[in-house]
């Protein structure tokens, strides 16, 4: 009897999920509900060839149309699931359409965390997390205007950089007291901080944001928490992302700064999966339960939860990945820094190829490169093998 494999959200994981089941001979139906009206699409490039119009849209399909059809899958967007029932293997749309399932994989991943400030609602504020936000982020986008980014991490940064190349005046306010701060160490902060001050970005750092202002609904302005004002004809808001868990938390599947899954991508729950930037999950590199939002982690969680659904054994323990674009820099991080004891730099700072390697106790934990590739895959590897120094 048919048993078939529910897929929520269709992001790059679940693109993943089904190549690999595919291609590994899995035989059962798939089914996939998005409540984008879009077909999987890779998101990196939202903040960066795409917005700078380097990109078109139909490059940014992670399959081809026809992929879908030619593998059996049963693809429905703008669908969103309201509802998981555990108790009858089935999951509702809001419609109240029911879709019985002999496993369930979630691959919600995370919307923009909230800017819980008054003026946040008003036109001309902005977040970058789908290809509907980029269309309407970019109309906004006009030479001469005043662009207020409010943080400091990569997305912001991403968008700083192209906002530059499409002439606009570009303010980034980080709270922290230098950008990229929980990502990277005060070397590479502060290369990127020279990289954008060098661009003619304004960059304001250790500053907290007490309101938007605006007129006739239009954002106008933005006010500061030491009481400067900073005009603004557009703000983005760049303050990270949240899992979207709601659905299985009313589920009643553990939650741990996200769905919580184990080295098999398995929930609390039979037969319900969770991978990428939704599911956190016990990294044995790290010694404790991480959750990444990353390419490499939608990627490879996923074809984990494929081996997984389809019987066999597997372990999840990744060295994660990451990658940024800025201007014509490329900034790579192998690992995960935080905790880090002390640092290594190598390469030519000046010249703007180096890498910065993290250790705690002696043991390589993460490694910055910028502009330095080379570096970059070595350090992968040298995380995979466990090297010490
Ligand atoms: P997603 O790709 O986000 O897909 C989740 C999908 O689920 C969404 O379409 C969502 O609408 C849908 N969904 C949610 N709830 C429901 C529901 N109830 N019913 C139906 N559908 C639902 N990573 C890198 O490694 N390098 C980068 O340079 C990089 N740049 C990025 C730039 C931007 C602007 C953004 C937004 C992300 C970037 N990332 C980058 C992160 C990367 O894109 C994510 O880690 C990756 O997309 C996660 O894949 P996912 O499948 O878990 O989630």
């Amino acid at each position: 009897m048919d048993k078939p494999l529910v897929i929520v959200g269709a992001g790059q994981a679940a693109a993943q999920v089904i190549t690999t089941l595919r291609a590994e001979g899995y035989g059962q139906p798939i089914i996939l509900f998005g409540e984008e009206p879009w077909l999987p699409y890779q998101r990196p490039p939202l903040s960066k060839a795409y917005l700078g119009g380097e990109m078109e849209a139909d490059r940014l399909a992670l399959k081809a149309p026809g992929f879908y059809m030619t593998n059996g899958v049963d693809v429905h967007v703008g669908a969103r699931v309201s509802r998981i029932l555990p108790g009858e293997k089935a999951v509702e749309l809001a419609c109240g359409v029911r879709t019985h399932y002999g496993a369930l994989l979630l691959a919600t991943g995370t919307r923009a965390r909230d800017l819980t400030l008054p003026g946040a609602e008003l036109a001309g504020v902005h977040t970058i997390r789908t290809l509907e936000d980029v269309g309407l982020f970019r109309a906004e986008c006009v030479p001469g205007m005043r662009l207020v980014i409010i943080g400091g991490g990569y997305i912001g940064l991403e968008v700083g950089a192209k906002a530059r190349g499409m002439g606009l005046d570009v303010t980034v306010l980080e709270g922290q007291e230098r950008l990229l701060a929980r990502v990277a160490c005060p070397i590479v902060s502060g290369f990127v901080s020279n990289l954008h001050l060098s661009h003619g970005v304004h960059i304001r750092t250790g500053v907290g944001v007490s309101q938007l202002l605006g007129a006739a609904g239009r954002v106008t302005g933005v006010e500061l928490t030491n009481g400067t004002l900073l005009p603004a004809d557009v703000v983005l808001s760049a303050v990270g992302a949240v899992p979207n868990v709601e659905l299985a938390q009313e589920a009643g599947l553990a939650i741990e700064n996200g769905v919580k899954v184990d080295a098999a991508t398995r929930t609390s729950m039979p037969e319900i999966y969770a991978v990428g930037d939704v599911a956190s999950f016990p990294s044995g590199l790290y010694g404790r339960r991480v959750r990444l939002e990353s390419v490499q982690n939608a990627i490879d969680q996923a074809k984990a939860a494929a081996h997984a659904i389809n019987g066999q054994d597997v372990v999840y323990d990744p060295v994660p990945w990451f990658w940024s674009d800025q201007y014509d820099v490329k900034l790579q991080i192998a690992g995960l820094l935080d905790g880090h004891d002390r640092t290594e730099t190598e390469g030519d700072m000046e010249g703007g190829h180096f890498s910065v390697r993290y250790f705690k106790d002696q043991r390589l934990l993460a490694v910055c490169s910028i502009n330095d590739p080379r570096s970059h895959m070595l350090a992968r590897r040298a995380l995979a093998s466990g090297q010490e120094r």
